[in-house]
């Protein structure tokens, strides 16, 4: 039993049945014990790679985008930039190396951090120290004072979500509780206050032992950043993996060593994610008043972006092995066979801006 579990089992002891995100919530990110709290989980010693660790590409595509884009809203000569969750920090860092040439665009830049990991900290600020980013484990410590462009790439998959199941009387909330021998289990209870308002609105009528998922948490950030983008002007652009249409779907995962694992085995240890709704998030921001920007495929994504012409150019002064290695990434990152691990289809992106006019690139 790992310490975290005794730490949970003594809340539901105390308070009752835990809701999905609360313990998704402790998993991740409990100060002591949780997941990111603890340990680099990239790369093939880690639990799961991502696209900024597959190849250089995908971040020096991101940014070319930041640059654009940052030029599409008016070049302004102080701007925060925000990379939710950076990790290693190797998007930011080929991003911002793949832009030096654009000496305004780096002079105008506040590189903001949000990360809650100290040892990803560590990893960003031997990659990014030169840039001067300040760091923020915080929402609230989000400088609001300048105009905002704010990334994430694999950051909403990574906060907490909670699951509602539909039953005849209705929905009711999955949640995690005690069975007869003191082990965690999954039980369902009346939803609870802070979720009704988080219930997505279907396309589709629920039907008996429907699962859907909400997460008040990914709102409560884009809401953040979505009244700085009101006020100040930005745009903000989220990559993940998801779904387009807002349909029910049971999508929670846990992960320890690329294999599957149940959510409740070993808390604190295990990578627990589940899909982004993007359909859900499109619609809150539009309800917001955003002006939002697909969502459309990664592999349309960066292929719109020039993806394969930065492998060609890439693959001219490389060695044979190192042309196997580019071409298999940009199969990789763009290839549709979600079944061997290609991310093109799989992963989506999405951006919201507050200027109706604007057309972002790769859209
Ligand atoms: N963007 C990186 C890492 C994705 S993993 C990449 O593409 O490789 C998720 C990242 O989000 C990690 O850096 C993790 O520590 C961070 N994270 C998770 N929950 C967070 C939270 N609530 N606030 C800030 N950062 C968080």
């Amino acid at each position: 039993m790992t310490a975290l579990e005794d730490i949970i089992k003594d809340k539901i002891r105390e308070n009752g049945p835990m809701s999905l995100g609360e313990y998704m919530g402790l998993c991740l990110g409990h100060l002591e014990h949780g997941y990111y709290m603890t340990r680099d989980p990239f790369g093939r010693s880690g639990d799961f790679t991502t696209a900024p660790e597959i190849s250089q590409m995908f971040g020096e595509l991101i940014g070319a985008w930041l640059a654009d884009s940052w030029m599409k809203i008016g070049a302004p000569s102080a701007f925060t930039l925000l990379e939710c969750g950076p990790g290693r920090g190797t998007l930011m860092s080929d991003a911002l190396r793949a832009v030096e040439g654009i000496v305004e665009f780096h002079e105008a830049m506040n590189l903001t951090l949000l990360e809650t990991s100290p040892v990803l900290k560590e990893a960003q600020k031997k990659l990014l120290g030169d840039y001067n980013p300040v760091w923020c484990s915080d929402l609230n410590q989000i400088p609001t004072n300048n105009p905002l462009i704010v990334i994430g790439n694999e950051f909403l998959d990574a906060l907490p979500v909670c699951q509602l199941i539909y039953r005849e009387t209705g929905w009711l909330e999955k949640m995690v509780n005690l069975d007869v021998n003191d082990t965690t289990c999954l039980g369902e209870f009346e939803v609870s206050e802070q979720l009704k308002p988080h219930i997505p609105n279907l396309l589709i009528e629920p039907k008996e032992g429907d699962i859907v998922e909400a997460s008040p948490e990914q709102k409560k950030h884009l809401q953040k950043f979505m009244n700085i983008v009101q006020k100040q002007g930005g745009i903000g652009l989220f990559i993940d993996y998801g779904f387009i249409h807002n349909v029910p779907g049971d999508t929670l995962q846990a992960v320890k060593n690329h294999a599957y694992c149940s959510v409740l085995d070993s808390p604190g240890e295990v990578d627990i994610t589940a899909h982004v709704n993007f359909g859900d998030l499109g619609a809150f921001a539009m309800q917001e008043n955003m002006t939002v920007h697909g969502p459309v495929s990664q592999g349309a994504f960066l292929k719109t972006l020039g993806i394969e012409v930065r492998a060609n150019h890439l693959s001219q002064n490389a060695t044979a092995q190192q042309r196997l290695d580019i071409q298999s990434a940009l199969k990789r990152l763009c290839g549709e066979d979600t079944k061997v691990g290609e991310m093109g289809q799989l992963f989506k992106v999405i951006a919201f801006s507050s200027d109706p006019k604007l057309e972002l690139a790769g859209f």
